[in-house]
C-alpha cells in the first residue's frame, strides 16, 4: 500500500526534511498494528537519525512517536473515517478531527467505552 501520509516517492525525511538515505517507518508499531500500518498506508520515510537514533529517533522518543500517531490518525480519518480507525486500532490518538466541533463522549455507542486504558479482559457486559 502506498503511504497516505506522505507523498510518494518520498524524497526527504518526513520529520526533519533531510534528503539522502531514508528508511520506511510504520507509524503504528507492534503486533498487529504494524501490519495495519502497512495495509492502510500509514508509513513515512525517515532518515536513520530520526528513525533509529537512541535518543532522538522516533523509536526512542515517545513524543515524536506520538506526533506521528496523531498525523497518522488524521490521515486515516480523512480517507477511511473515524469509526474505521477505532475498529482497526481500538484507540484514538487525537480527540477529534480538526474543525470538528463536538466533544468525544465519555461513553460512545453501545458496547464501547472510550477510555484508553481498559484491558482486553474488561468484564463489562451490557445488561449484567
Ligand atoms: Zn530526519
Ligand atoms: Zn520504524
Amino acid at each position: 500500500m502506498k503511504s497516505i501520509v506522505e507523498k510518494e516517492p518520498a524524497e526527504v525525511c518526513f520529520l526533519c526534511g533531510a534528503c539522502g538515505y531514508l528508511e520506511k517507518h510504520h507509524i503504528f508499531g507492534g503486533n498487529p498494528n504494524r501490519k495495519w500500518s502497512e495495509k492502510y498506508g500509514l508509513t513515512v520515510h525517515l532518515c536513520p537519525e530520526c528513525h533509529r537514533d537512541t535518543k532522538k529517533g522516533v523509536h526512542a522518543d515517545a513524543e515524536k512517536a506520538e506526533k506521528l500517531h496523531k498525523i497518522g490518525q488524521a490521515a486515516f480519518e480523512k480517507k477511511y473515517g473515524r469509526e474505521k480507525f477505532w475498529e482497526v486500532f481500538h484507540r484514538f490518538y487525537i480527540e477529534k478531527a480538526e474543525g470538528e466541533g463536538e466533544k468525544k463522549p465519555a461513553q460512545g455507542r453501545e458496547g464501547f467505552v472510550f477510555l484508553d486504558d481498559i484491558p482486553p479482559e474488561w468484564p463489562y457486559r451490557e445488561g449484567n
